[in-house]
């Protein structure tokens, strides 16, 4: 098989990796199978829900930390995405009541856009809605953080992962119009784990994180961006097999190039010109790690 280009940077674009799971070896085997950067969301990381400040606190920098050391032991540049976890909102709720369990979301999100600023992290993901009908009574708690994490992300100039059930067009829309209300941009709002194609002119704006399946990339191919492949993988040891494993967007991307030179620069799509406009950054081979 032909390798990739050395100069093309090989992303996934929403994955999660924890310090008790497979972690850095993950990293490896997906740097092993061509990859060289990745987005790394945030998890819970411990058995609970997080129910004050300091817990979200924890579960950032364990993100943070674990980016660099990714970089550092696995040699895969990682850029760390973090927020309260939308569902987080529903269980905290159990002790904290909703408006507490509302406070707390509005909290965490204040600490991640800090994070944000002073360049720890580089979004705020995942912020949503939970992907299933809320319980009675927490409709409003769960707009309202939303709301606010995009008020967040604006101020912080930053972009906002979204997690939400799977969209069609007129998802993409009202998406997009939700946004639109707390003035966020939509070329700055991305739909991660999308499994239905809408082509782009068809997501108002929004950009597609699409699950690293066959049938996606194919229909992908001749779009414009912004989209991005990922797996969500989720490097829980419980759920082997839940999502994608981890090597599988550079595995993929190797076998779309492979024997097709022309498709060379298609790839840059997703992992270059994607990323260029949404993030402002563009990932390239062998950076360097900020001091
Ligand atoms: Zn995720």
């Amino acid at each position: 098989m032909a390798p990739l280009p050395p100069d093309l940077p090989v992303v996934d674009h929403h994955c999660h990796l924890s310090p008790h799971g497979e972690g850095v070896a993950a990293a490896v085997r997906f740097r092993k199978a061509g990859g060289t950067h990745l987005f790394l969301a945030t998890q819970r990381y411990e058995p609970g829900v997080p129910v004050t400040l300091d817990d979200y606190d924890r579960q950032f920098r364990t993100t943070v930390e674990l980016a660099a050391k990714l970089w550092t032991d696995a040699g895969v540049v990682a850029y760390p995405v973090i927020a309260p976890y939308p569902i987080d909102l529903l269980e905290a709720a159990k002790s904290l009541g909703v408006v507490g369990a509302r406070e707390l979301q509005f909290a965490a999100l204040d600490l991640a856009g800090r994070m944000v600023e002073s360049q720890q992290a580089v979004a705020l993901g995942e912020v949503g809605r939970p992907h299933f009908p809320v319980p009675e009574g927490f409709g409003e708690a769960v707009d309202d953080v939303f709301r606010h994490a995009l008020e967040v992300a604006r101020d912080a100039r930053c972009p906002a992962i979204v997690h939400c059930d799977d969209l069609d067009a007129s998802g993409f829309r009202e998406l997009a119009s939700f946004a639109a209300r707390s003035s966020f941009p939509p070329g700055k709002l991305v739909k991660h784990y999308a499994r239905t194609f809408v082509r782009s002119e068809e997501r108002a704006g929004v950009g597609a994180s699409f699950l690293a399946r066959r049938e996606l990339i194919r229909a992908c191919w001749e779009e414009p961006g912004p989209w991005f492949l990922e797996t969500d993988f989720l490097d829980d040891p419980a759920r082997p097999g839940a999502v994608l494993d981890l090597p599988t967007v550079p595995r993929r991307a190797l076998a779309f190039w492979e024997g097709e030179p022309d498709r060379r620069e298609r790839l840059r799509i997703p992992f270059v010109d994607s990323v260029k406009s949404v993030y402002g950054f563009a990932p390239a081979v062998g950076e360097r790690r900020p001091a």
